[in-house]
C-alpha cells in the first residue's frame, strides 16, 4: 500500500512554514479496515488515524496491529511524541492497541504524560483500558454527549450519542477556522446531518448493503454527504463487501450522486489538510 513521501525541505524553512501556513498539517490513516474478518486477516490496516495539526499528535482509535503500522508508515515518528488518545467506542478494531500505546507514551510509567478520551464504558471492570495505566496519564477525560474538549486550540466536540452496540461517540474537531468531522460507526439517523457539518466529513462505511443494525450503508453516506456539504468526503473502515467491490468505485460513486470530492482513504497515506480543504464546492 502506498506510504507517500513528501519531498525534503531544508529544516529552517520547514519550520517557517509550518508557522505561517500549516502545511504539514495532516490526517494520516494508520489503517483503514473495519471489523471482524478484515482485521483478523488483516486485508486492510486497522490502527486508526494520527492527526497532526497545529504542532499537536492525537490518535484515534487504535485498532489491531495499530503501533505497528505506526512505526511502519510513519519510521521518523516517535510515538511518544503522542498528546493524545480519542477512542470513540470500545470496539476491538478500534481499541485493540489502546493500552499498549499508553505504556508506550508514558514510557512505562515513568515519564506522566498524555491524555485519553473515552466514553465511560472503555473505562472500568467491563472496559477496555487498564486502569493501572491511567495512573501515569496527565489527564483521563470521559467524553459524554455535547461535551467538548481543548488540545492547545485544538477543540474537539462530541456532538451527539451515535446508535450503536456500545456507548459511542465521533468527533468535529475545530482549529484555525477549520472544522473536521469523524463519524465513526453508527446506525443512520437524522441527527447525524446538523451534528457533523464540516469542511472535512470523513465516515465509516464497512458494508455495502443496506445498514443492518448499527453501520452506514452507501445510501446513508450520501445523506450524510448531500446534507453536510462538505468540500471534501472520506470514507475508511472497509469491511469485505466493501473491499470486493473496490472503496474508489464507491467513492466515485458517491462523488457522481452528490457533485462532492469523495475519497476512498488508503492505508499508510497521509492527507495534508491543506490538499482537503482546496477541494471545490
Ligand atoms: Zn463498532
Amino acid at each position: 500500500m502506498p506510504n507517500i513521501k513528501r519531498p525534503k525541505k531544508p529544516a529552517t524553512a520547514r519550520k517557517i512554514n509550518a508557522a505561517a501556513s500549516n502545511e504539514n498539517d495532516e490526517i494520516v490513516f494508520l489503517g483503514t479496515g473495519g471489523a471482524r474478518y478484515v482485521f483478523a486477516k488483516q486485508l486492510r490496516a486497522t490502527g486508526g488515524m494520527l492527526f497532526r495539526i497545529g504542532g499537536r499528535n492525537v490518535l484515534v482509535d487504535p485498532g489491531p496491529e495499530s503501533l505497528y503500522r505506526l512505526l511502519t508508515y510513519l519510521p521518523k515518528f516517535n510515538p511518544e511524541k503522542i498528546d493524545a488518545i480519542v477512542l470513540t467506542h470500545k470496539h476491538i478494531d478500534h481499541s485493540a492497541d489502546i493500552n499498549v500505546y499508553l505504556d508506550v507514551i508514558t514510557r512505562g510509567g515513568f515519564n506522566k504524560h498524555g491524555m485519553i478520551l473515552a466514553p465511560q464504558d472503555a473505562y472500568g471492570e467491563d472496559g477496555v483500558i487498564y486502569n493501572y495505566l491511567l495512573e501515569f496519564l496527565k489527564k483521563r477525560v470521559v467524553i459524554k454527549e455535547k461535551s467538548t474538549f481543548e488540545i492547545d486550540g485544538l477543540r474537539f466536540t462530541f456532538p451527539i450519542r451515535h446508535e450503536h452496540r456500545v456507548e459511542t461517540y465521533g468527533f468535529k474537531l475545530a482549529y484555525a477556522g477549520h472544522t473536521i468531522s469523524y463519524i465513526t460507526d453508527t446506525k443512520f439517523f437524522d441527527g447525524l446531518i446538523q451534528a457533523y457539518k464540516a469542511d472535512i466529513v470523513i465516515m465509516n462505511l464497512i458494508k455495502l448493503g443496506p445498514s443492518e443494525i448499527d453501520h452506514l450503508s452507501i445510501d446513508d453516506c450520501e445523506a450524510i454527504i448531500m446534507g453536510t456539504n462538505p468540500r471534501v468526503a472520506i470514507i475508511t473502515h472497509f469491511g469485505m463487501t466493501m473491499i470486493r467491490k473496490g472503496p474508489w468505485n464507491v467513492a466515485r460513486q458517491l462523488k457522481e450522486k452528490t457533485g462532492v470530492t469523495v475519497l476512498a482513504a488508503e492505508d499508510g497515506k497521509h492527507y495534508t489538510i491543506e490538499k482537503l480543504l482546496s477541494y471545490g464546492r
